[in-house]
């Protein structure tokens, strides 16, 4: 294996771009079995007029189609964000290997909080996951949107 490489710098990127967008900034990249970058995409709920187009859900449908299967195993995903509980369900559902996330979110988050998604008996995958990189940058980008929008 090569040396590691950090796409959370891609995903902070689309959460900035999301936040141009008038959307929450949160961003996310999967990656495939060879690190290449398969999808990135930011939220879209307000664009889309849908509550499930979070950054998570969008990227792993475009990474689904490029695949060609519902299921991306060996696959990485990259979000600035902790997943809430429906994000969190649909990556074990594609069976992500690996969850790389940004900040923590008490508030909304389902992995660390909350529902805690993959330490439920039903959860039939669990990645393996990774907190708090990038998640500085991450939190900034929240506060100011949020701060803006008062
Ligand atoms: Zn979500």
């Amino acid at each position: 294996m090569a040396g590691f490489t950090s796409h959370m710098a891609q995903a902070l990127a689309e959460a900035r771009a999301a936040a141009e967008r008038g959307e929450v900034p949160v961003g996310a990249v999967i990656t495939d079995p060879d690190g290449r970058v398969v999808a990135a995409a930011g939220n879209r709920t307000r664009e889309l007029s849908d509550p499930t187009a979070h950054a998570e859900i969008l990227a792993i449908r475009a990474a689904c189609t490029a695949a060609g299967s519902e299921r991306l195993p060996g696959h990485d995903l990259w979000v600035t964000l902790e997943p809430c509980p429906m994000c969190a369900a649909a990556i074990s559902a594609a069976r992500i290997a690996t969850l790389y996330y940004g900040a923590e979110d008490p508030r909304m988050g389902g992995v660390a909080h909350g529902a805690r998604v993959f330490d439920h008996p039903q959860c039939h995958h669990r990645p393996q996951v990774y907190d708090g990189i990038g998640g500085g940058e991450s939190r900034k980008l929240l506060q100011s949107f949020f701060e803006e929008r008062r």
